[in-house]
């Protein structure tokens, strides 16, 4: 099942893994563009939607896509200079395509979410981490019927486990009811994974983002303070704790409603793919009181709040911690 769909997710986020690791050798402040929300985004976001789109449409053209970036800042004639880069990156990747096609693929991730199936995209998770040198992911997932199907989710600046190759990042996929897998982003056999045993709660490591106002770090350290865990938290940008959760080295990621901004829906393509590797890999993904994600609602989590994914053994506890420390 979904074969054809996930050589094609795979082969596209290997293709957009490598754009990104091009860019992010080269980036320079002045390929920043500021959107509405202040957030920064590159010419590798634009650059690695247009790649994956592309491949979408052609293999899978009834698929609608509800993907983070539009072209819309990308078609004003005062950024020509940035399309223009975006594109060459683009052609190093499909030779020939012409700037239109490139604004045209970028702009086929507008979907509402609210098809019975449909591809998302978040074609750089963690800019800032991408822009600071840091971790950051490309996350492709399949939703059928408000479930995740298949998940992919590459990650240039993280290591295999074991590291295979040095400098190059991994690839983790799942497909519903498959198991969940790691391959280097250079290909190769692909290692299933899974997540760590750890059952005592003073023995976890927390993972949770680098910027405060993504999670409450302080939520945090109060949660871990109610369960003894000794260990710092690991921050990191980006998709990629889902990805240290799936292999075991982390036991929990928490992404807690920050205090300003208590309400903040999250974004379905901030979480799809890693979700369904974490739920392969045997975890447990859930919001902050324990109910199932929904990806029902659209482009953003409507019906959810924050976010607790872990080994699942723990779950529950980490829940009532999470649960007592948010509602108070
Ligand atoms: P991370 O790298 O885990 O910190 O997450 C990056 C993602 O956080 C971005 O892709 C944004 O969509 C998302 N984001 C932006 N604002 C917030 C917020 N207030 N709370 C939670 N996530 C946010
Ligand atoms: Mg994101």
């Amino acid at each position: 099942m979904y074969e054809k769909e996930l050589h094609t997710a795979i082969e596209a986020v290997r293709q957009a893994c490598g754009l990104c690791r091009a860019v992010q050798h080269t980036l320079v402040s002045e390929e920043t563009i500021q959107k509405k929300d202040r957030s920064p985004v590159t010419v590798a976001d634009y650059g690695s939607q247009a790649v994956i789109n592309a491949a979408l449409i052609a293999a899978t053209p009834g698929i609608p896509i509800v993907a983070e970036e539009d072209a819309r800042a990308l078609r004003n004639p005062d950024n020509r200079e940035l399309l223009a880069r975006v594109a060459g990156y683009v052609r190093t990747v499909v030779p020939d395509t012409a700037d239109g096609d490139i604004l045209d693929a970028i702009d086929a991730g507008i979907h509402d979410g609210t098809a019975n199936r449909f591809w998302t995209l978040d074609p750089i998770d963690g800019t800032k981490g991408f822009i600071r040198g840091g971790q950051y992911a490309v996350a492709l997932a399949l939703i059928e019927n408000g479930r995740i199907a298949l998940g992919v989710l590459g990650c240039p600046n993280l290591a295999c486990s074991p590291p295979v190759e040095q400098h190059v990042g991994c690839i983790l996929y799942a497909v519903r009811g498959g198991g969940a897998f790691e391959q280097s982003e250079e290909g190769g056999d692909a290692r299933a994974i899974s997540v760590d045993s750890v059952a005592r709660s003073q023995d976890l490591t927390f993972c949770e983002s680098v910027e405060s106002g993504h999670t409450s770090h302080d939520r945090t350290s109060q949660i871990a303070q109610k369960l003894g865990v000794a260990n710092p938290p690991v921050r990191l940008d980006s998709q990629c704790k889902y990805a240290l959760v799936a292999r075991g080295e982390a036991g929990v990621y928490l992404r807690l409603p920050s205090r300003k901004e208590p309400s903040y829906r999250q974004r379905i393509w901030d979480h799809a793919a890693g979700v369904l590797i974490v739920q392969a890999a045997g975890g447990i993904v859930s919001d902050v009181d324990g109910s199932e994600l929904d990806f029902t609602t659209g482009r953003c989590m409507e019906k959810n709040l924050g976010i607790v994914a872990s080994n699942a053994r723990v779950h529950a506890m980490v829940v009532e911690a999470v649960m007592s420390v948010v509602k108070s």
